[in-house]
């Protein structure tokens, strides 16, 4: 059963991790326009998703009581129309996880708020861009919110034996952590998610909420091409490809035949971002 969508909103961020699986990391940093940022902005081909095209996806294949949506990159808050691709989300009822970094919270949440927002955030904490204190202060404004922090168990913090230091701080954070297993390739050696020692570490919201990432998903990458679980290509949303239609495609609505499940189709309609015959 395909209970996640995980969406690459575009492929920049404001870190470089050596264990990216959007491979922003193998990027240069300096002058690499991504979505008009350049400083301190990795990336690898400043793709971004367009919000329109993607939202008319979503409504057309999944009903929001079906899917989780995760809006990942990249570091989706970068992306321009994030707050209103997450708002009107969950406003037509759709469950959001947010897959963030957590470095553009401080910021955003001076002019939005996002404090309020009914998502789920799941914010990364990257030990080699920020310390346990400066993370903190980057998620101080959503910590009472539905927050899940991810740590990821790479080889490197293993063998050196920070990853037992990081663990304790996480914990004297009273708030709910998983630890990620490494998988892919480190110093010659190939680790899959049964070769960390730290495998499996869930807790809070993950076990309980949000579904394990396991192979129950489907992906869209920024140049729109639908992925299962990243590997098999099932289709393009620019295209209007889907081969797979898993769950079952829903039944194309549009603005005018008082469809009630066709909200978000009318609330883009209302906003002059798709036209309302095509659904
Ligand atoms: S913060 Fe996340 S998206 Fe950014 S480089 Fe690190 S792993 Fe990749």
């Amino acid at each position: 059963m395909i209970n996640l969508l995980d969406i690459a909103l575009l492929n920049c961020c404001t870190y470089s991790c050596d264990y990216c699986i959007s491979k922003a990391s193998t990027a240069t940093a300096v002058n690499y326009e991504c979505n008009g940022l350049t400083k301190g902005i990795y990336a690898t081909n400043g793709q971004t998703l367009k919000a329109a095209q993607l939202l008319n996806f979503i409504n057309n294949h999944y009903r929001p009581d079906e899917v989780f949506i995760q809006l990942s990159g990249g570091e989706p808050l970068l992306h321009d129309a994030f707050p209103f691709i997450t708002e009107i989300l969950y406003m037509h009822g759709y469950k959001v996880i947010i897959n963030t970094n957590a470095n553009q919270i401080p910021s955003m949440a001076r002019s939005l708020p996002i404090d309020t927002w009914p998502v789920y955030w799941r914010t990364s904490w990257h030990r080699d861009f920020r310390n346990i204190e400066h993370f903190l202060k980057d998620i101080e404004p959503i910590k009472n919110g539905k927050l899940l922090i991810n740590y990821v168990a790479h080889p490197k913090r293993i063998e050196s034996g920070i990853i037992k230091k990081d663990i304790e701080d996480l914990e004297f954070t009273g708030l709910p952590y998983e630890v990620t297993a490494f998988q892919g390739k480190w110093n010659d050696k190939d680790y899959d998610k049964n070769t960390s020692i730290y495998k499996g570490i869930i807790t809070g919201l993950s076990d309980k909420e949000i579904p394990a990432q396991e192979c129950n998903y489907i992906s869209i990458q920024t140049n729109g091409n639908l992925m299962r679980c990243h590997k098999v290509q099932i289709g393009n949303i620019y295209e209007n490809r889907f081969i797979e239609r898993y769950p079952q495609a829903r039944q194309l609505c549009s603005y005018e035949n008082g469809n009630t499940n066709c909200g978000l189709v009318q609330s883009l309609t209302l906003l002059g971002l798709i036209n309302n015959t095509n659904g």
